[in-house]
């Protein structure tokens, strides 16, 4: 498959990991948005939260527990955690994957 959020847990493509186990990886995003914007992904590949059923979602919970600590590595105590869902809601990648923002003050979302 030509994911490119694939690649990346694989090692194909280069990023700038905070953090890694044998389930997820956290890298810093490309195009900050925060002092602090990580995302977080699972290492199997899944589209998106619409892809989530009760047979695969136990990724995302490792991922969400793991939140407090990588925050915390990376000098956060408060922080904004999004996932776009579908091309309207701003999904580019086609790779479940976490934005964890922080460092400034967040405004409102819209
Ligand atoms: P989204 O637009 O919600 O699907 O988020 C995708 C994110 O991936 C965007 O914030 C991009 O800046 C980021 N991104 C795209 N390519 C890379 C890359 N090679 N390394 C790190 N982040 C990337």
């Amino acid at each position: 498959m030509d994911c490119l959020f694939c690649k990346i847990a694989a090692g194909e493509i280069p990023s700038q990991k905070v953090y890694e186990d044998a389930q997820m990886l956290a890298f810093r995003d490309i195009e900050p948005k925060a002092p602090v914007h990580v995302l977080l992904i699972p290492k199997t590949h899944l589209d998106g939260v619409r892809a989530l059923t009760a047979d695969n979602a136990a990724v995302v919970a490792h991922i969400i527990a793991k939140i407090p600590e990588i925050a915390a590595s990376l000098g956060v105590t408060d922080y904004r955690v999004v996932t776009n869902n579908g091309a309207a809601a701003g999904q580019s990648v086609q790779h479940l994957h976490f934005h964890l923002l922080g460092g400034r003050t967040l405004g409102e979302m819209g």
